[in-house]
């Protein structure tokens, strides 16, 4: 779990390469957010986002599969947003051939603000109303029914009204977890999709499309970080199979495109990315041959995948201290950005680096100790036990690999304010170029979303109930 070594060199020098790179990226974007005041005594945590590493992360995956498919064969990669809710970044991807996996009107709200168009964007929530159905319909956005109320509610609607929206089933094919709960999607009693293998169930997904010729997708995704690529593949290859099932009886090609999710697991304890998306391709090709023979159209759902390593936390060491011989960083990044770490720090580990008071990578000897964020609970800690060159007062700690799930996922205990992010690249003559992705929250902005404006709602409601 130190800086930058584990899990570098496991195959060959480019992907060696790129990990150094990036890092190397990451150090000097942390330098020059120092230098150019982005952080400091005002700004005392925010989030980086690397353009580059973004940019090569959305072409790798577009390669990986295009490597794999028969020629011509349509792919759709929609970037599950809410990895990384944020619309600068939705329309980068855009721009770089990707579209969008919305699961809340909020979602589908920031993919239409940073451009994604409706044929480049997939529905998929598990709680979807019949007005977020009207509209996603209306649009020509791509539905997966979640179960059968819902496509009750799609049959309603498509009597109604004709749609352009690509319209499908999205199944649990029940193949298993993976070592975290929270996001094994295809355990026997997940609460996503028709639980295939229960009694009766595959019968009526089959009727299901055979009654209704509008159905031409079927969907799975099968499960997150924790998840093995051998079990996502296992996901796939059930989905496929259904596939042909649904196919064969239906007498044609009615299903047109499978789409796969996403759920490729991420490397938080090395630097390297692994697995990359040309492994995974190259495993679904081998477990799954007729995925990619042309028959069948493609869409991906991948999220932390793409983003994670492309986003650091970056917080200044407010105080050091010391209790029980424990060395104690306090810092101001903890519970509010990296909640999933705070509360499950077994399921969550991030990488820390640690960096002097001018951003520059710190030199050794490693110690061990705690790295504190700011809220008011003992087990607020980005990190505890950990060895890494002693944090001193006006240090900075940098959370890794928190690009998806993290600083974007803000958690307002304590009111403490979301910090703002930076998006940057090269500067074309040697140095860092930065960019507002999102504004910090200001303190006013907390007492206004607190119902500052509602101040004396219950006092006079309270003279008022008791006449
Ligand atoms: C969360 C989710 C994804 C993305 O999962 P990652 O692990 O971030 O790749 C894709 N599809 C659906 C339906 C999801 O819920």
């Amino acid at each position: 779990m130190e800086r930058d070594t584990g899990g570098i060199g496991d195959s060959g020098g480019s992907r060696d390469s790129e990990a150094r790179q990036r890092a190397a990226r990451r150090d000097e974007a942390v330098r020059a957010a120092v230098e150019q005041g982005l952080l400091g005594p005002d700004a005392a945590v925010v989030g980086l986002l690397d353009v580059t590493g973004i940019q090569e992360s959305a072409a790798a995956l577009r390669a990986a599969f295009d490597a794999v498919v028969a020629p011509g064969t349509p792919v759709l990669h929609a970037f599950a947003v809410k990895a990384t809710p944020l619309v600068p970044v939705l329309r980068l991807l855009h721009e770089a051939g990707i579209g969008a996996e919305v699961a809340s009107p909020g979602e589908l709200a920031l993919a239409r603000a940073a451009g994604v168009p409706a044929a480049r964007t997939v529905l998929d929530s598990p709680a979807k109303t019949p007005a977020e159905l009207r509209e996603a319909l209306a649009l020509g956005i791509a539905v997966n029914a979640d179960n059968p109320q819902e496509l009750d509610r799609l049959d309603a609607l498509v009597r109604t009204a004709p749609t352009r929206s690509p319209l499908g089933i999205r199944v649990n094919p029940q193949i298993g977890g993976g070592t975290i709960g929270a996001t094994s999607t295809a355990t026997p009693t997940s609460k996503f999709g028709v639980a295939l293998r229960d009694e009766g169930a595959r019968e009526w997904v089959v009727r299901a499309y055979l009654e209704r010729p509008w159905l031409t997708r079927l969907h799975a995704h099968t499960g997150s970080q924790g998840i093995p690529p051998a079990l996502l593949a296992r996901g796939v290859a059930e989905t496929y199979a259904l596939a042909e099932e649904i196919n064969e009886r239906a007498g044609g090609r009615q299903i047109d495109t499978l789409d796969i999710g996403g759920g490729l697991p991420v490397n938080f304890a090395g630097e390297a990315t692994a697995p990359s998306y040309a492994d995974h391709a190259r495993l679904l090709a081998a477990e799954v041959p007729g995925l990619f023979d042309g028959r069948y159209g493609l869409v991906t759902e991948f999220g932390r995948s793409l983003l994670a390593k492309q986003g650091t936390v970056v917080a200044r060491v407010e105080y050091a201290k010391s209790a029980g011989g424990r060395r104690i960083a306090v810092t101001h990044a903890g519970v509010q950005v990296a909640t999933r770490t705070v509360y499950a720090p077994q399921a969550w580990p991030l990488r820390i680096a640690a960096y002097d008071a001018k951003g520059r990578p710190k030199p050794g000897p490693e110690v061990v100790q705690d790295v504190a964020g700011p809220a008011c609970f003992s087990g607020d800690l980005l990190a505890e036990g950990r060895a890494l060159p002693l944090l001193e007062q006006g240090d900075f700690a940098a959370a890794l690999d928190t690009g998806a799930y993290y600083f974007a996922h803000h958690y307002a205990y304590n009111s403490l304010a979301r910090p703002g992010i930076h998006g940057f690249a090269p500067d074309g003559s040697g140095g860092v170029t930065f960019a507002t992705v999102r504004e910090p929250q200001t303190v006013d902005e907390v007492v206004a979303e607190s119902g500052g404006a509602h101040a004396d709602a219950l006092t006079t409601l309270r003279a008022s109930g008791s006449r």
